[in-house]
C-alpha cells in the first residue's frame, strides 16, 4: 500500500510538473510564515482586532505547512498555502476595506493556481479542481469589489487615507512581484523538465550514448547540408560486435550489457576530435566521421577503434571477456539519400562478417 502511494506520488510529480523542490517549498512556507509574523505586529499596531486573530490562524497554517513539506506532502501543501492567501485576502478586504489593496494579491494567487492547468497529461480531477478554484478567485475578486462599492463590507478598521494609500502601493507591488517570481520559477522548472525529457528521448538507456532517433536525425541533417552544398566531409560506419550472441549465451545477458557499455569507451576517445556516434540497435553502432577529416583518415580512426575493442578485456564477475567488432564504412557521394548511404555501409559490414570478422571494410 505504501509502495503504491509512493508510486502514485511519483507519477503525479511527473505529470503535474511539481512546481518546486522540497527545499524551495520550505523556503516559501517559512518566508510566508515570517511575513505573517510581521503582519501580526502591523495588525496590532493599527488595532484591527479581527485581523489580529485571523492572522494567528495564518501563522499556524504555515507551521503546519512546513511540517507537511518536511514529510514530502507537496501537492496538498500548495493547496493549503494558496487557500490561506485567498482567505487572508478576503478577510483583510472585509475588515480593512478595499482601499488598502489586499485584493490585488488575488492576481498572484490566480497565476499560481492556473499555470499548471495546461500541463500535458493532467488528469481530469486536478484539472477540474484548478478550474473551479480559478473561477472562485475571479468571482471572489468581483464580489469583494461589488460589496465594497455598495458599503456591504463590515469594515471595522478605517485606515487613514495616507496609510491606505501606502498599503495599496505595497500590496500592488507585492502582487505583481509574486506573479513575476511565480512564473519565472515555473518556467525554469518546466525548462529543466523539458531538458530531462529531451535527454531521455535522445539517449540510449544502457550505454548512455545517442540512441537511433538522435543519431539518425544528425545524419539526416548532415546529408541535407551536403545536398545544399554546405558541410564538410561526411562518412559513416556501421559497427557490429562479433558473435555477440555467444557472449550472451556464455557469460549471461548482464555480461553482454557490460560489454556493450565498455565498447562505447573506444568511441568516446574520439569524441573531442568530432566523431559522432549512437547505438543503432542491439549490438550495432552508427559512427559519423568528424567534419574535417578525409575518408582515408576516417578509415584509420575506425581501424584504431577496431583495435581498441580487440585489446579490451572486459571483466565481469571475475571473468575476463574478450570481444571483437566488424565495421563497414561509406563516404558520402552526391545523389545518395539516407537509406542508400546506410545500405553501402551495411553491405561492407556484411562483407567484413563474411570474410572472417574483426575487420574494417572501406570499399
Ligand atoms: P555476428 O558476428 O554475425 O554479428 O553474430 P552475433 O551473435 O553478434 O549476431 P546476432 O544478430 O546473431 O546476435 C546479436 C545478439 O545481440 C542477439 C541479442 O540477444 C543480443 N542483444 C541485442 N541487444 C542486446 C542488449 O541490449 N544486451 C544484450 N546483453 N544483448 C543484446
Ligand atoms: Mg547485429
Ligand atoms: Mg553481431
Amino acid at each position: 500500500m505504501e509502495n503504491e502511494s509512493l508510486r502514485d506520488r511519483t507519477y503525479q510529480e511527473i505529470y503535474n510538473g511539481d512546481y518546486l523542490d522540497n527545499s524551495q517549498y520550505m523556503v516559501v512556507a517559512v518566508s510566508l510564515g515570517v511575513v505573517h509574523s510581521l503582519m501580526e505586529i502591523f495588525y496590532i499596531w493599527v488595532g484591527c482586532t479581527p485581523m489580529i486573530f485571523i492572522n494567528i490562524i495564518s501563522i499556524l497554517i504555515y507551521v503546519v505547512s512546513a511540517m507537511l513539506i518536511a514529510k514530502g506532502r507537496h501537492l496538498v501543501t500548495v493547496w493549503i498555502m494558496e487557500s490561506e492567501i485567498s482567505w487572508h485576502v478576503i478577510f483583510a478586504c472585509m475588515f480593512m476595506g478595499l482601499a488598502c489593496g489586499y485584493h490585488l494579491w488575488l492576481f498572484g494567487t490566480l497565476s499560481s493556481v492556473f499555470l499548471p492547468f495546461f500541463i500535458p497529461n493532467l488528469s481530469k480531477r486536478p484539472k477540474k479542481q484548478i478550474g473551479i478554484y480559478s473561477l472562485t478567485i475571479i468571482l471572489g475578486f468581483e464580489l469583494l469589489v461589488y460589496l465594497d462599492r455598495h458599503g456591504f463590507l463590515p469594515t471595522q478598521f478605517r485606515a487613514d487615507e495616507q496609510l491606505a494609500s501606502v498599503l495599496y502601493y505595497v500590496n500592488a507591488a507585492l502582487g505583481f512581484i509574486s506573479i513575476m517570481i511565480y512564473t519565472a520559477i515555473y518556467n525554469q522548472r518546466m525548462t529543466m523538465k523539458n531538458k530531462a525529457l529531451q535527454y531521455v528521448a535522445e539517449h540510449d538507456a544502457l550505454t548512455e550514448i545517442y540512441n537511433r532517433y538522435k543519431i539518425q536525425n544528425i545524419l539526416e541533417a548532415e546529408i541535407s547540408r551536403k545536398v545544399e552544398g554546405f558541410g564538410g566531409k561526411l562518412s559513416i560506419a556501421i559497427l557490429d560486435v562479433d558473435f555477440f550472441k555467444k557472449i550472451n549465451d556464455t557469460y549471461g545477458h548482464l555480461a553482454g550489457d557490460a560489454v556493450l557499455k565498455e565498447i562505447t569507451g573506444c568511441f568516446r576517445k574520439y569524441q573531442e576530435n568530432g566523431l559522432l556516434y549512437g547505438r543503432w540497435g542491439g549490438e550495432e553502432f552508427l559512427l559519423i566521421s568528424p567534419e574535417l577529416i578525409s575518408y582515408d583518415e576516417f578509415g584509420k580512426m575506425l581501424e584504431e577503434i577496431r583495435k581498441c575493442i580487440e585489446s579490451c578485456e572486459f571483466t565481469v564477475g571475475g571473468q575476463t571477456i574478450k570481444a571483437t567488432a566488424s565495421i563497414g564504412a561509406a563516404a558520402y557521394e552526391s545523389g545518395l539519400d539516407l537509406d542508400k548511404f546506410l545500405q553501402i555501409a551495411d553491405d561492407r559490414l556484411y562483407r567484413a562478417k563474411e570474410s572472417g570478422r574483426n575487420k574494417v571494410i572501406l570499399d
